[in-house]
């Protein structure tokens, strides 16, 4: 309707001379004039054509104008079209209501004024055109509406599409990085079973220093599986109950050799009232501190680094604990600040040749924070050192005593042995599938002289721990036929058959992380993360077979 520039009035009189007289008023508009003689008429040419405005004579044999116009206006199409009453009858208001009433927006009267009917006339059509622009406006409105819908559609797909893809790529590196660290794990331990043993010194060296790249890769790996996992969405946080100083001890003990070799002096202060035993995730808690306080080590020539535990609020059952590593350093421009905690983020590239890293450090701690529910900081300044600071919601563990008095804890039936048993009397059952692993966990185990017996999967070990008798089993998690969840559970009921009681520790994949409670659920009695330590294997062996069954 509003796409024809033509603009069209109709004029309605039984009697053709007044429409010839109208028309002639009306011809100096640039408008296109019809004509109807009827209001049957004017019906049937309003079903062709769209008109600006209709003149409409009210005293019409048949049917008046009256009627013409409620018709008018009973049709979806035409009944916004203005009408203008032509009427020769009385200027009674009963008359003027009636033709209000069936929709006339005006009254003319005959003889028609032709200044009257002119400047009328006039407005309509600048109303009409108002309208057009008006229609023409609002489709086009609609359509950039729509435009803008449809691209906040495709922009939606696009996101997810490149939220997929970034999901299959941080997939696809965690279980690469997890293919790399099998073989990794076995050079390492592998170097290490060497070095036990007799090397010259050229020779020590050079094992050490295998060892000590593959570490150093190791920790490379671990950071890209951090973060893909963070990436994937794939990153959990546990709730378990910790001691904090032992925590923060376990992050300052291996990196005192490096404060000392630099001479640098290290301060751990924790506030009296930090309660020991919390409940939070102490493998996060514990990259950060170790990640944090590395740095702080690896930027200072000299001085002090300082850690500080202190409670910052209480707000509810969450008491926020405000963990601050400060040095002396090297500092960091203010202009970098901002990018630190961003993935592959590194002050000067030259950083990189000084003292490596891969720059994932920061970015991982901020997440991890984030994700244990808190918030990260750092102030810094050059040459005068940086502070970091994270404040985390945790909650008192309220079934713990002091944990640096309180035995370690075991698992109901089994009882301290008065005496500690000769490693050479110690019985060692160890499952594993892999020969790489098991030859590296047996070397381990005969350096420090236990006996030693071993099973390949799952139904092996059952079949073993039914024959003989073992002090410890050293049980894998994933293994082919039957894997060690589903032995220990099979071991546990022909046990309680016969009154028996086996500790069974698992080994578990850095990937298994967060499944300890399906480990003890299944009869486990505790575990072990590959790769396996030395001093972790012997601590734990030890700490099982100086128990007995009651
Ligand atoms: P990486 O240490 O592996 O490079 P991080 O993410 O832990 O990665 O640190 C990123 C960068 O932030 C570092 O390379 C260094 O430039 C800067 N940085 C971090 N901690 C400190 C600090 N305590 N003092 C000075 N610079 C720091």
């Amino acid at each position: 309707m509003a796409s024809s520039n033509v603009i069209n009035i109709l004029i309605v009189d039984d009697k053709p001379g007044n429409l010839v007289s109208m028309e002639a008023i009306l011809e100096d508009f640039d408008v296109r004039i019809h004509k109807a003689t009827s209001g049957n008429e004017a019906l049937s040419k309003m079903l062709h054509n769209d008109y600006a405005l209709i003149l409409l004579d009210v005293q019409m044999p048949e049917m008046d104008g009256f009627e013409t116009a409620r018709l008018m206006k009973g049709s979806e199409r035409t009944r916004n079209i203005p009408i203008i009453f032509v009427t020769a009858i009385s200027t009674d208001e009963k008359h003027i209501f009636q033709g209000y009433g069936s929709g006339a927006v005006d009254y003319l009267f005959k003889p028609v004024d032709p200044g009257i009917l002119k400047s009328k006339v006039k407005v309509f059509i600048e109303l009409y055109k108002q309208k057009n622009t008006l229609e023409e406006l609002t489709i086009k409105l609609e359509n950039t509406i729509s435009e803008l819908i449809q691209s906040k559609m495709q922009l939606k797909l696009a996101k997810e599409q490149a939220e997929q893809a970034n999901k299959t790529k941080s997939d696809f590196i965690a279980n690469m990085s997890h293919e790399i660290r099998t073989p990794l794990n076995g050079i390492i331990a592998m170097s290490e079973l060497v070095l036990f043993g007799h090397l010259e010194d050229e020779q020590r060296k050079r094992v050490q220093s295998v060892k000590q790249s593959g570490e150093s890769l190791l920790d490379i790996i671990n950071e890209i599986l951090d973060i893909s996992k963070i990436e994937a969405g794939k990153t959990e946080v546990e709730f378990t109950g910790f001691c904090i100083r032992k925590l923060i001890q376990a992050v300052v003990q291996p990196l005192t050799v490096k404060a000392g070799s630099k001479a640098l002096d290290l301060q751990v202060e924790i506030a009296e009232d930090v309660p020991d035993n919390l409940i939070g995730d102490p493998v996060k808690i514990r990259q950060v501190m170790f990640n944090l306080a590395g740095n702080a080590i690896k930027f200072t020539e000299k001085g002090t680094i300082y850690i500080r535990l202190e409670i910052s609020k209480v707000d509810g059952d969450n008491l926020w604990i405000c963990f601050t590593v400060k040095d002396t350093g090297i500092g960091i421009p203010e202009n970098k600040i901002g990018q630190l905690f961003d993935s592959f983020t590194q002050v000067d590239s030259s950083t990189t040749r000084r003292f490596g890293g891969t720059g994932l450090g920061l970015a991982i701690s901020k997440r991890f924070v984030e994700l244990m529910g808190g918030k990260i900081k750092v102030k810094s300044k050059l040459k005068e050192g940086s502070e970091f600071s994270f404040t985390l919601p945790l909650q008192v563990d309220p079934e713990c005593k002091n944990s640096e008095t309180a035995e370690p804890e075991i698992k109901p039936p089994l009882v301290k042995n008065a005496e500690p048993a000769d490693n050479s009397m110690i019985s060692v059952l160890v499952v594993e599938d892999q020969p790489i692993n098991m030859e590296i966990i047996v070397g381990m185990l005969s350096l420090n002289g236990y006996s030693i017996d071993t099973a390949c999967n799952g139904v092996e070990a059952v079949a073993k721990v039914k024959e003989s008798h073992y002090d410890v089993v050293l049980m894998d998690v994933q293994m082919p036929e039957m894997d060690g969840i589903s032995a220990t559970k099979s071991i546990r009921i022909w046990e309680k058959s016969i009154g028996n009681y086996t500790p069974i520790i698992a080994m578990t994949a850095h990937a298994m992380k967060g499944h300890k409670d399906q480990f003890l659920d299944a009869g486990m009695d505790d575990y072990i993360e590959k790769p396996i330590k030395s001093a972790i294997v012997y601590e734990i062996v030890n700490k099982y077979a100086n128990y007995v069954f009651k």
